[in-house]
């Protein structure tokens, strides 16, 4: 058995001073029955605990670590930067050159707008969206998780979905009267909510493959009906690609599924692992953003120094080749863990898209919120339990992705699997 006993006095320590012990709540393991593990250091694939403890790393920070942990030459770079000061609150060339990486590579951006964190981005790009368009409501998908700012915390998946809250207190029911939600992948009833009430949506927000009910992606034609409908009614498309973008492709899922939206949010993989999000989008509507247009949304550190040096240190190096090794390596993890499965008789259903995995204990395909939700949670916790006992790290919910890293070996994943099966073993067992 492992010891985890300087990560259980870290908890016990920090408890008492914060909401759960931790500034963010699915840190603090709440649907797996443990105490949280506390992180002491990283280095490409592996993290390793207060305790000492190894671990292959399928967390990655929750995505942004797409080089894996300190990567040497963002570590650098990062370090060189902080040397000459860390924040100044004037233009800086740093965030011109990741603003260009990023409009170089996203098929939709020809203006960006960096912030701090990826609820920054998408909170933004709805106001951006409804004062562009003068209506207010805004169309989300069930199960999609799009940040913790008031609209969008409805329906949402996430920490959202694994502590059961449909909806959080605090949020003003006129606001969420505004939010509308219907089915991933169900664009029949997208359809009919336009019939209905289309000339009053200023936006339809989508996650473009969906992380936070595990992963989903989206079923052919998904996505171009979503473009062809809000096209039609003058409403903006906005792709939530915090989580997918320079995650699923080089050019994000926009540029593999090759939909184009009118606006696009970013976070995690653009920021290297420090605090950054983005929104971006068509010149005409970005020229609305203050101070070149009406629609006001600042920032103190927005643009931070050292974060686009992380950001531009990690665009910089990945190729369209690391894709291709992605999805070498996510087919290996998917027909090894479907091999094991059924090898015990564990039903198991799989999905991926480039960087980013999910597993569900169910027979059913997972399309959507309701059929991620068929998943076997206590099947989960147990696997999630004998997974860290054989240091894999995974995110502690089901309602989460896994993530690679250029980092991650072949050795890596086949030791992964190896302990997939024992974990497996153990459920057929129990
Ligand atoms: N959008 C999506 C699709 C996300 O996955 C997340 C975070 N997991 C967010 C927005 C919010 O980003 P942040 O946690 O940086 O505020």
């Amino acid at each position: 058995m492992r010891d985890f006993s300087k990560s259980i006095a870290a908890y016990k320590e920090a408890k008492p001073l914060m909401p759960g012990g931790v500034n963010s709540p699915v840190r603090s393991f709440p649907s797996v029955d443990l105490d949280p593990i506390y992180m002491d250091h990283g280095k490409g694939s592996k993290v390793y605990d207060l305790d000492g403890n190894e671990y292959i790393d399928y967390v990655l920070s929750w995505g942004p670590l797409i080089l894996g942990h300190a990567d040497e030459k963002v570590v650098e770079f990062i370090k060189k930067t902080a040397e000459k000061g860390t924040s100044f609150g004037s233009p800086h060339v740093l965030e011109t050159k990741l603003a260009q990486l990023v409009i170089e590579r996203v098929p939709s951006i020809e203006k960006i707008r960096m912030v701090n964190s990826g609820t920054e981005a998408t909170m933004s790009a709805i106001r951006l969206a409804r004062g562009y368009t003068g209506r207010d409501k805004i169309l989300k998908f069930e199960g999609s998780y799009h940040g913790s700012a008031d609209s969008l915390l409805i329906k949402a998946g996430s920490g959202v979905a694994t502590l059961g809250l449909p909806d959080s207190p605090g949020v003003p029911a006129e606001l969420a009267k505004d939010t509308l939600t219907v089915p991933y992948n169900d664009a029949d009833s997208v359809a009919e909510v336009f019939k209905q009430v289309g000339h009053d949506i200023a936006c339809v927000i989508v996650e473009p493959v969906a992380g936070n009910m595990g992963v989903v992606p989206p079923i052919p034609g998904f996505l171009e009906s979503l473009r062809k409908i809000t096209k039609e009614y003058g409403a903006l498309l906005i792709f939530d690609e915090v989580m997918t973008g320079f995650r699923v492709g080089y050019h994000c899922a926009q540029g593999y599924y090759n939909v184009t939206p009118d606006l696009t949010t970013l976070g995690k993989v653009i920021g290297g692992g420090l605090p950054v999000g983005a929104y971006g989008g068509k010149n005409e509507i970005m020229s609305q953003v203050a101070p070149e247009g009406p629609v006001y949304q600042a920032g103190t550190l927005s643009g931070n120094p050292l974060a686009m040096a992380a950001g531009y240190m990690t665009l910089s190096q990945l190729t369209p080749k690391d894709y291709v090794a992605f999805r070498v390596k996510a087919d290996r993890l998917a027909e090894g863990y479907k091999e094991a499965a059924e090898r015990y008789g564990i039903p198991l259903a799989v999905n991926q898209a480039g960087a980013m995995m999910g597993f569900f204990f169910t027979d059913q395909k997972v399309i959507n919120y309701k059929r991620s939700k068929s998943s076997n949670l206590d099947h989960f916790k147990k696997y999630f339990a004998a997974m860290i006992e054989q240091g894999i790290s995974l995110p502690p919910s089901q309602f989460e992705g896994l993530f690679l890293s250029t980092k991650h070996s072949m050795e890596d994943i086949e030791k992964t699997i190896h302990a997939a099966e024992n974990a497996f073993r153990k459920i057929a067992e129990s």
